[in-house]
């Protein structure tokens, strides 16, 4: 059975029985207070027919007179003699004949008390009063007054009908309610449930429209927030998933390159009519190309621990200084074997940072800058700015157009893929970079202009 069943069928319910136990006991009130001012008015008017059938003269009126009273009164009246025995009994009916003899028990009852005695027994339909007289001209002695207790519950009937009308009316209006009532309920628990439907089936673009200050909008509200949330999870997973794709493929392609030329440099090998500088010169090739299979391995295992591990960085305070120089001498002879030199600038600094990972940082850059320049100098320059220190490597090669800037530091990004795969390069050195800088609160920054050269620069804050 449905909510809105339930609730429809609980209100009827509850309601019809409160009505009908409301209407009974009315009708049950009404019958009580109906006997028991039955029982004073017979009290009373039994006392003035008492006086009038007292005064009665025992002539041949007698009869009549006594007719004419109980008409009057609307009772059937009994008059007995002082040994008890019917004397007279209006109006008539033989059908309904009073007792012939009073009770003696009643009797004495009468003569001890000299009061009036009303009968009303449930399972007797009388009302019955009874009153002991004093005659000045007649033998009667004793009146009998009796009325049917139909006739005083007659008002009732004109009620039962006001009541039960009433209650049909009720019940006709609690149902239209109750029907209505639970609709109004159960409609926005409808709309609730069809929305939490379509968010399982994956359809979180719609929101719930419902303008309500209840525990039922709070709820639509929670529903809204749940569906946003499922789909901006939604369209990161995807954005997480195409990323990864083309992660793998671009690695692929960045493993079979080196490979190839692996496989082409031994195949040259086998050759013996390979004279010794042309053996040297494949063997030197495909040691170049395990070389760099070797630094896209140390470059993407750099980046996944980047992703991964909340340890990646253990920052201490070291003179940036003295890194730089490591980084000089040990890429001193690159440089000078190209013809290029390698200056170093600025004072000692002592910075917070992960010592290892900014060499990492530094040692990407400068290679990159001894790579991409042909002739002129690399500078390293640290200075002092703020509470910062500010690394700079600046080149005189062939620059960077403004288009590839945005890009730069994607994974597997290069402005020209054959000149950087020559020159031994990964495609990974600035992500890793830039991670490496991410996971110490900093960016790497880059302006370059082609045929001029590049300044790439990053800040590391000041040991205190
Ligand atoms: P790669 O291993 O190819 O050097 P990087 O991520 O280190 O990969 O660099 C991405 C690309 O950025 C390079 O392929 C190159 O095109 C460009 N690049 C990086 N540094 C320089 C530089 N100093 N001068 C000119 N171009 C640069």
């Amino acid at each position: 059975m449905s909510i809105r069943a339930k609730l429809a069928w609980t209100f009827i319910l509850l309601l019809i029985f409160g009505i009908t136990a409301i209407s009974s006991y009315s009708i049950v009130f009404i019958r009580n207070y109906l006997l028991s001012e039955g029982e004073r008015q017979i009290i009373n008017d039994t006392r003035w027919l008492a006086i009038a059938i007292q005064n009665l003269r025992s002539d041949e009126d007698f009869e009549t007179n006594l007719n004419e009273i109980a008409y009057a009164s609307g009772y059937r009246l009994a008059i007995y003699d002082e040994m008890g025995i019917l004397y007279a009994e209006v109006p008539f009916h033989e059908t309904a004949r009073a007792t012939q003899q009073l009770d003696s028990v009643l009797r004495d009852n009468f003569i001890r008390d000299g009061a009036m005695i009303v009968e009303d027994q449930a399972d007797v339909d009388l009302l019955i009063a009874y009153a002991l007289l004093q005659p000045l001209h007649n033998e009667a002695a004793y009146l009998k007054v009796t009325i049917h207790k139909e006739r005083i519950y007659e008002p009732i009937k004109t009620i039962r009908w006001i009541i039960y009308t009433g209650m049909f009316i009720s019940i006709g209006l609690v149902l239209l309610v109750s029907i209505t009532f639970s609709r109004s309920i159960t409609l926005p628990i409808l709309q609730l449930e069809k929305a939490a439907r379509e968010i399982s089936d994956g359809n979180t673009t719609q929101s719930l429209n419902l303008e309500r200050s209840d525990e039922i909008g709070t709820l639509a509200k929670s529903l809204n927030r749940m569906a946003d949330r499922l789909r901006s999870d939604n369209i990161e997973l995807k954005r997480l998933y195409q990323k990864q794709n083309q992660f793998f493929a671009d690695i692929t392609h960045e493993i079979r390159n080196p490979l190839h030329t692996i496989a082409g440099a031994l195949e040259m090998l086998k050759m013996n009519t390979l004279d010794d500088a042309q053996r040297e010169k494949y063997i030197l090739t495909a040691e170049r190309q395990t070389q760099r299979i070797n630094r896209l391995f140390k470059d993407l295992v750099t980046l996944q621990r980047y992703d991964s591990d909340d340890q990646f960085i253990q920052v201490q305070s070291f003179d940036v200084l003295k890194i730089i120089n490591i980084i000089v001498e040990t890429l001193e002879p690159e440089a000078v074997e190209k013809g290029l030199s390698l200056i170093t600038a600025g004072e000692s600094c002592h910075v917070t940072a992960d010592p290892d990972k900014i060499e990492q940082v530094l040692e990407n850059l400068v290679t990159n800058a001894i790579k991409f320049t042909a002739e002129g100098s690399i500078t390293i320059n640290v200075h002092q700015e703020g509470g910062n220190a500010v690394v700079e490597v600046k080149d005189t090669g062939i620059g960077i157009s403004g288009e590839h800037l945005d890009r730069l530091f994607d994974r597997f990004y290069r402005t020209d893929k054959a000149r950087s795969r020559d020159k031994g390069g990964t495609g990974l050195g600035l992500s890793v970079v830039k991670s490496i800088l991410e996971a110490h609160n900093s960016q790497i920054y880059v302006e370059s202009e082609p045929g001029v050269g590049s300044r790439f620069w990053f800040s590391l804050p000041v040991a205190q």
